[in-house]
Order: structure tokens, then C-alpha cells, then sequence
């Protein structure tokens, strides 16, 4: 038995929790030629439109010039093959650089980057400059903008991913970016993480292994990831910025420059050039569906069309020198994390260039094991982002749970009671605390059990440790020791208890109470449901029996000193009473218990009223 008990009438100066209710969080996937929102809904993470009805948004900002907005998206990339001078694309590329870390491959974009040495780089459009934060928060904001009109609701939390091998300026800027566009940067994760999670990876036992190949439009990573206490880490990771599915559609954009040439006995100029590369992309796309495809350009010249057939043998042999590219920085992410293919637990693909069967095919090659196409490859990262801003909303369960409680924590209370003092999914860092008392007159000390778990009855929950406060001994009810859990960032439990009275307190800490296989979580929770009736009953007979129990001796207590003063029927009904509360305390019925304490509560009113009148008539005599 333990001897504590909950002095609810002290709980006003008990609570110090501070947690709202959470707002929405979105999860954002903010790329070098694409970006993408999503938003949990009943559970399930979906990615938003935006206003041109697109889940793809291209990274692309064009400034129209003057007092004119800026253009954002599809609508700015339109514009890119007219306006390359004011039309920023790939700005990811110069997040958080500096003027010395520009090389001449980033100086071949279309648009004026300039900064030297130790200063950050800047674009300049139309005479003004713009650092890359400020072009990215344009992404952002209309990322923003266009999921607040499909959520109607504001939105002004996100989760943003970056590159796996991004440093820490570069973050700070991804952040401060978000920062400009009027979000709160919840938490920067990395890409191949979040794509780990879309495809449901921290499913997989600990220690596995994972490869991340990402081959986009411009450029390429793999990174190799090892999930260790329900956490990725990145073991390893490289990559080449400079290759991507654009470097696939200018050697198609060549090829058919070529064809076209030959038969039509013309120059290409810079225009037409553009127009083969769309093409290109649409011929390529195509071919990964099927097996040839036909490119037509009409009105190349005098009212004249141009067309040929491309088959995905002839695509495969121009892009395969491009593909094998990925060869070497796969074989040294693996050389760099100590492992062989075979040590790999998955291979996951991700980045749109990747639904390309020739790509499949190498990444097959290299890893020597089929890859999991399980999940959308261009949308795997935010929809990877979205499920960890679902995490942090508290909404998902069984998952990375780095950041809620897993399960309640609390503390026993008397008659073996779990009394919760932080719930179960709440965010870290957190704290929380309650006032207890003593339940039995003279106690010296008290036990502080720490208990995690979801079912009303300590015995059924975690035992997470025990220690014992002592205080000055008083009468039950008069002591007064205040709990208070905190959980710092870490997850580290730390319990005080003090003795309010005298200030005596003592702290101790538990160590990782997140660290809770997902297992024994959904075990519990399962279990909590499964008996939540059986649990209530037993709370409330526990509780009823506790008053029945204090109840019975004050009337004894009264009775032997008091009981000449009542009339007999009084004592006679209190007697009666009192045999059948103790009656229904020998039995299993809950209402009969309820019943008995309070027709006993009622029969004692004559001597509750004899109990007071002496207590007034010393009074008046001490007073005397
Ligand atoms: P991302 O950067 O992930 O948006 O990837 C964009 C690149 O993927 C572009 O080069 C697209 O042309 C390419 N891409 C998208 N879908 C396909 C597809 N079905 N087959 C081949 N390449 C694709």
C-alpha cells in the first residue's frame, strides 16, 4: 500500500504545465527545381495544390520590374526562356554561400550572382540586390499563401528539408528564409531522412541500414542512413551538384538538334534550341512509360514541321554516361560508412529522374538488390517532411517519437493509483507538477514511485523507479509536497519533491523516458483500450473504498466519545449503517459501496452537529 493521496483542493497552485493547444504544422520540401507542401489530414499526410492546381511548385521567382510583385512558380518558369536575366531559378544552389564558394559552374545561371570573398552572395535584379534567403522566402510565401487558401486556415509552422550534406550556414539561411516568409521553423530536417520515413522505413529493425539514391532535375545525393533508437543518422553522404535529369534532356535536346539539322538543312538558333529541350523532357518522360514516342515540332520554318521517332534504346544509350555518373559517389558513400551492398537493409529511390527504367536499372546494378519503389519518388521528401510535422503535432503515433512522451508519466497515488502527470504524447521539453498529502496521520516520510503507462492501476504500468521525501510529522491531510516532472530536450525525466512546509526537497533523474520500444507502446495503448471499462470500475471502487475506509473511522472514532450525546434511534441507525457499509466493503457492487457511504454520511449528521457544538463550546471556554 502506499501513502500518498491527491489533495485535489490544492490543485489550483498545482498545474504548471504550460503546453496550448498545437497549431498546424506543415511539412515542406524546398528544392532546387521543384518544391512541395504538405499538411497531416485525419492521420494521414497530403500534399497541397497550389493555386495553378499543381502539388510541384518550381523554385522559380521572376521579378516583373517596378513596383510589380514578383511571380512565383509555374507562372515564373513560363516566363524563364523570355526574361533569363530577372527569372531566378535553382537558388538552393546559394543558400547560405559565400562570394569565395561560388565556382564557375554556379556562374553559368542566367541571372547576375555576385559577392567575393567572405561575403555572402547576392542577386541582383533590376538594379537591386536580394540575398537567396529572400528569393527562397518568395518560394515559401507563396507555398504558404497557396496551402492557407486549400486548408482555409493560417498556416505559420513548418518543418523545412534540406540536403543531407547542407552545414550549418546553410541551414541557418534555409531557416531564416522561412523566418522571412512569416513561418516558425519548427524543425530542419534532412531529405533522404524524410524520404526514409515516407517509405515507412522506421519501421525496420534496429540498426538497419538504408541507401538514399535522389536523382532530381540538377542534382544528385545518396546518402547511406542507419536507424538507431528509432532515429536516422546519416553515416555517410555524397553527391554531385551539378547532374540531373537536365543534363539528360540537353544530350536528347542535342540529339534531336542534330536530327533536325540533317533533314531540314538549317542552323538552330538559341529560341529553337529551347523549344527541342521541352521536348526533350516531354520525350523522356514519356519513354519511361513507353517504348518509343514520336517528337514533333511544327512550324520550324515557313509552315514547315519537323518530326522523328525516338526510342528509349536510343535515350538510354545517350543518357546512360550521365547515369553512370552516380557510380562513383555511391561507391564511396558505402567506402565511407565501412559497408557492402550486402550489408543494406533497402535501397530507396527518390527524386523524379529516378522513375527512369535505365536509372533503375544501374542503381539495381551498383547496390546489387532491386530498389524499393514503394513510395512517389518526386514527392517522397515532402510528404517524409509532412509525417514528421505530424510527429511533432503529437497526432502520430508508433513512430520516430524523438519528441512527445510516449506514454503518461506519473506517480502512484494511495491504493495503488496511477495519477498522471504528464499525458501521454505530449512535446518536449516539458514540465509539469501537482500538490499531494498524506492519507495517514504521523507520517514521517513519503514514497514518490514514478510510473509510465496508460492503465488506471500501477501494477499494470512501468515501474520507473522510487525514492522516499521526509518531513516533519503532522497529522493526515496537513502535510503538503509538491511533484513536479520536467523532461528536458533529451528526454530526461528529472522528479522533484518538496516538502512545502519546510523547503526540504529532493531531485531525481530518470534517465530516457521517450526510449520505449514502439512495441510496448502500442501494447499498452492497446491495452488501455481494451480494459478501459475494467480500469474505471477498479478507480472508482479503489476511490469509493478509500472514503468508505476514512468514513468508518472518524464514525467509530465519534461514536466512542459521542455517542451518549445522540439519541438512541440516532445510534441505533448510525450502528446499522455502519454494518452495512462495512457489508457492502465485503462485497463487489461499486453502487452499493457508493450508497453505503453516503446513507452512513447522512445518518452522522446529528453527530457531525454535537461534534461542532463542543468544538464551539471549548472555544468559548478557552476564551474565557
Ligand atoms: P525533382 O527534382 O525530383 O523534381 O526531379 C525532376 C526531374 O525528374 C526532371 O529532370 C524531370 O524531367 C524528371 N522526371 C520526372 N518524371 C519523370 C519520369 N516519369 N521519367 C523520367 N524522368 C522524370
Amino acid at each position: 500500500m502506499t501513502d500518498i493521496d491527491n489533495a485535489s483542493s490544492s490543485s489550483a497552485a498545482a498545474s504548471a504545465s504550460e503546453s496550448a493547444a498545437p497549431s498546424l504544422i506543415v511539412g515542406i520540401d524546398l528544392g532546387t527545381t521543384n518544391s512541395l507542401i504538405g499538411a497531416m489530414d485525419s492521420g494521414f499526410p497530403i500534399l497541397l495544390a497550389d493555386a495553378e492546381g499543381r502539388r510541384l511548385t518550381p523554385s522559380v521567382v521572376h521579378f516583373p520590374g517596378g513596383d510589380e510583385e514578383p511571380l512565383v512558380g509555374a507562372p515564373a518558369k513560363r516566363v524563364r526562356g523570355i526574361r533569363p536575366k530577372d527569372t531566378i531559378s535553382s537558388i538552393k544552389r546559394f543558400m547560405g554561400r559565400r562570394g569565395s564558394e561560388i565556382t564557375d559552374e554556379d556562374a553559368i545561371v542566367t541571372y547576375n550572382v555576385k559577392g567575393s570573398g567572405n561575403e555572402p552572395v547576392l542577386v541582383e535584379v533590376h538594379g537591386k540586390s536580394y540575398s537567396p534567403e529572400q528569393i527562397s522566402a518568395n518560394i515559401l510565401t507563396k507555398l504558404k499563401k497557396d496551402a492557407e487558401a486549400r486548408l482555409e486556415q493560417p498556416v505559420s509552422r513548418a518543418v523545412i528539408t534540406v540536403p543531407a550534406y547542407f552545414n550549418d550556414t546553410q541551414r541557418n539561411a534555409t531557416k531564416k528564409a522561412g523566418q522571412l516568409a512569416g513561418l516558425h521553423v519548427e524543425r530542419i530536417i534532412n531529405e533522404p531522412t524524410a524520404a526514409a520515413l515516407a517509405y515507412g522505413l522506421d519501421k525496420l529493425k534496429e540498426r538497419s541500414r538504408v541507401a538514399v539514391y535522389d536523382l532530381g532535375g540538377g542534382t544528385f545525393d545518396i546518402s547511406i542512413l542507419e536507424l538507431n533508437e528509432g532515429v536516422f543518422q546519416v553515416i555517410s553522404t555524397h553527391g554531385n551538384t551539378r547532374l540531373g535529369g537536365d543534363d539528360i534532356d540537353t544530350v536528347l535536346a542535342e540529339e534531336l538538334a542534330r536530327r533536325l539539322a540533317t533533314k531540314m538543312r538549317m542552323d538552330i538558333s538559341i529560341a529553337l534550341l529551347a523549344r527541342l529541350r521541352e521536348e526533350a523532357e516531354v520525350a523522356k518522360i514519356r519513354l519511361s512509360e513507353e517504348e518509343s514516342v514520336e517528337v514533333s515540332i511544327p512550324f520550324v520554318r515557313d509552315g514547315e514541321s519537323f518530326s522523328t521517332q525516338v526510342t528509349r534504346d536510343q535515350l538510354d544509350l545517350l543518357a546512360r554516361p550521365i547515369v553512370e555518373r552516380t557510380r562513383a559517389n555511391c561507391l564511396r558513400a558505402l567506402a565511407d560508412a565501412k559497408l557492402k551492398p550486402e550489408d543494406l537493409n533497402e535501397v530507396i529511390l527518390v527524386g523524379g529522374q529516378t522513375r527512369m527504367p535505365l536509372v533503375r536499372n544501374i542503381v539495381r546494378d551498383i547496390f546489387k538488390r532491386e530498389p524499393n519503389t514503394s513510395a512517389n519518388p518526386d514527392e517522397a521528401v515532402a510528404v517524409g517532411a509532412t509525417i514528421q510535422a505530424g510527429i511533432l503535432m503529437g497526432g502520430i503515433r508508433n513512430m520516430v517519437l524523438l519528441d512527445v512522451t510516449p506514454l503518461s508519466l506519473g506517480i502512484e497515488t494511495f491504493g495503488g493509483l496511477m495519477n498522471i502527470i504528464i499525458p501521454r504524447n505530449t512535446t518536449i521539453p516539458t514540465k509539469a507538477g501537482e500538490m499531494f498529502t498524506t492519507a495517514v496521520d504521523y507520517q514521517k516520510s513519503m514514497s514518490i514511485h514514478v510510473v509510465q503507462g496508460e492503465r488506471e492501476l500501477v501494477k499494470d504500468n512501468f515501474s520507473l523507479g522510487k525514492f522516499e521525501l521526509e518531513f516533519e510529522r503532522a497529522p493526515k491531510g496537513v502535510p503538503r509536497v509538491g511533484v513536479q516532472f520536467s523532461i528536458d530536450a533529451d528526454g530526461i525525466l528529472s522528479v522533484l519533491a518538496r516538502d512545502i512546509k519546510t523547503g526540504k526537497q529532493k531531485v531525481v533523474e530518470i534517465k530516457s523516458v521517450i526510449d520505449v520500444a514502439d512495441e510496448e507502446v502500442e501494447r499498452m495503448v492497446a491495452e488501455s483500450v481494451e480494459h478501459a471499462f475494467d480500469d474505471l470500475a477498479q478507480r472508482q471502487w479503489i476511490e469509493t473504498k478509500i472514503k468508505a475506509g476514512t468514513i468508518l473511522t472518524e464514525t467509530r472514532k465519534a461514536m466512542a466519545q459521542y455517542r451518549h450525546r445522540i439519541v438512541d434511534e440516532d445510534v441505533a441507525e448510525i450502528d446499522l449503517r455502519v454494518a452495512r457499509l462495512e457489508a457492502a466493503l465485503e462485497g463487489e457492487v461499486l453502487a452499493e459501496l457508493k450508497a453505503a457511504v453516503q446513507s452512513l454520511d447522512e445518518a452522522t449528521q446529528p453527530l457531525a452537529t454535537v461534534i461542532l457544538d463542543e468544538a464551539l463550546e471549548s472555544g468559548l471556554n478557552g476564551g474565557n
